[in-house]
Formats: structure tokens, C-alpha cells, sequence
């Protein structure tokens, strides 16, 4: 698993997304930022920003 947090690219927001793949953390943290952040599109370098910061954790155990 994948996570990242709002607060890991410098927003002060709490929100996590998690996520299998990174593909699957963008797409979460665009529709967030569109809708929270006021930024329809995520310029390239918050981009890089984001995916520089996401972090593996391991997986919940079931
Ligand atoms: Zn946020």
C-alpha cells in the first residue's frame, strides 16, 4: 500500500489517501485538490512534489 498525506507536500490539511499504486494516490489527491484546494489541475511541480512524497506502509492485516 501507498499513502500520502496533504500535510507530507506542505498543505495543512489532514486529509491521507491511500491507495495501491501511485496512479491511484494522484488520482485521489487531484479530485481532493479540486474540490478542497481550489486547484483544478495540479501543476507539474506539486505533481513531482506528490509523488516524491509518497510513502509505502504495509499492509492492514485482515
Ligand atoms: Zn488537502
Amino acid at each position: 500500500m501507498k499513502q500520502l498525506t496533504c500535510k507530507d507536500i506542505g498543505v495543512d490539511c489532514d486529509v491521507k489517501f491511500v491507495g495501491e499504486t501511485v496512479e491511484d494516490i494522484m488520482a485521489q489527491a487531484a479530485a481532493h485538490a479540486a474540490s478542497e484546494h481550489n486547484l483544478p489541475a495540479i501543476p507539474s511541480n506539486i505533481d513531482q512534489k506528490c509523488r516524491a512524497a509518497i510513502k509505502d506502509i504495509p499492509e492492514p492485516s485482515e
